[in-house]
């Protein structure tokens, strides 16, 4: 079975959207891609750090889902990272309105010796030195390397972004962050300037517009489903990358045809996670609802069109 090392914020969070308000809820980068990564045939490990604060039911909740979390760091007295957003009207935008680092401050990541050689690294948003001191610690060149970021870091540590996204495969940003990075509102410029900084495939997030994967000059795009019921969109992206990772994991295909199939099982992940708050949907996500999400992606893109 295929490695997967995820690295990833686990946090408490504190949401608000249109629909309602909630207290502090487990969420965190690391929980949502690995709560993703888990409906996939791979051997998954976390590398974390919270506080004593954090609940040992929210680490049950990922142990039953067969996740190794002997890199998951706790820190005595220590208090584990909390983010409070609050989304706009139209769920794509939201304001960050906390952001406490806390034990993810001076977090340095120690991966598990069973997974230095993982073959998958998912590398969750988080400052890029952290990204990097993973790299640095595996005992050979995992096949493919994963990286997610946000404004946070693109603000605050671009020269330390810019050093870790030379030695990545595929990064994964929203639209927003796209521009911010290049200064281009072209996306198809945009993802052709963020190829030279490295990753040769990169992967923009569109929300409720779906997905685009960039390669050289191939473009692809994956729709999100159309969904009747959006709760709160938080961990969306997370949910799809631990998709996206945990797709290419189990098949060992790390072609673009591959990445396609990636792409569209990352957003087939993501639309559940949407449905309620935080990770409600998907520590419940049941196999059959997957599959039978998967047909309704194929019939919603699936037309035949006469090329004359
Ligand atoms: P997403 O909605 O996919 O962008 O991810 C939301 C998750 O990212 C939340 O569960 C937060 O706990 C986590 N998060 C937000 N800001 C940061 C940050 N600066 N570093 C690490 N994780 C973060």
């Amino acid at each position: 079975m295929g490695k997967l090392l995820i690295v990833g914020s686990m946090a408490f969070d504190a949401i608000e959207t249109p629909f309602g308000k909630t207290g502090k809820i487990l969420g965190g980068a690391g929980t949502f891609i690995g709560l993703a990564a888990s409906q996939f045939k791979v051997d998954a490990a976390i590398v974390s750090v919270v506080g004593d604060d954090f609940p040992q039911s929210y680490m049950d909740i990922l142990k039953n889902k067969n996740i190794d979390l002997t890199g998951v760091e706790v820190v005595k007295g220590g208090k584990t990272f909390f983010w409070e957003g609050k989304y706009h009207n139209d769920l794509n935008s939201r304001d960050t309105l906390v952001t406490e680092l806390n034990t993810l401050a001076d977090f340095s990541p120690i991966v598990p010796d069973n997974f230095t050689d993982a073959d998958v690294v998912m590398l969750g948003n988080l400052h890029p030195n952290i990204q990097m001191s993973v790299i640095h610690q595996m005992e050979k060149r995992p096949k493919l390397i994963i990286l997610d970021t946000m404004n946070f870091w693109i603000d605050s540590t671009w020269d330390e972004l810019m050093a870790v996204i030379k030695k990545i495969d595929v990064i994964t940003i929203n639209d927003a962050e796209a521009r911010q990075m290049t200064g281009e509102y072209s996306l198809v410029k945009a993802a052709a300037k963020i190829q030279e900084m490295g990753p040769k495939y990169v992967v923009i997030k569109k929300g409720e517009h779906g997905a685009l994967l960039f390669h050289k000059e191939n473009i692809f795009f994956a729709p999100a489903l159309p969904l009747e019921e959006v709760f709160d969109p938080t961990g969306a992206g997370d949910t799809f990358a631990g998709g996206f990772a945990g797709y290419l994991t189990e098949t060992g295909n790390i072609s673009f045809e591959s990445m396609k199939n990636a792409i569209i099982h990352g957003s087939n992940l993501a639309s559940f996670c949407v449905e309620r708050f935080g990770t409600d949907r998907m520590v419940n996500l049941q196999k059959h609802e997957v599959d039978s999400r998967l047909m309704q992606f194929r019939d919603l893109t699936q037309f035949n069109i006469e090329l004359t």
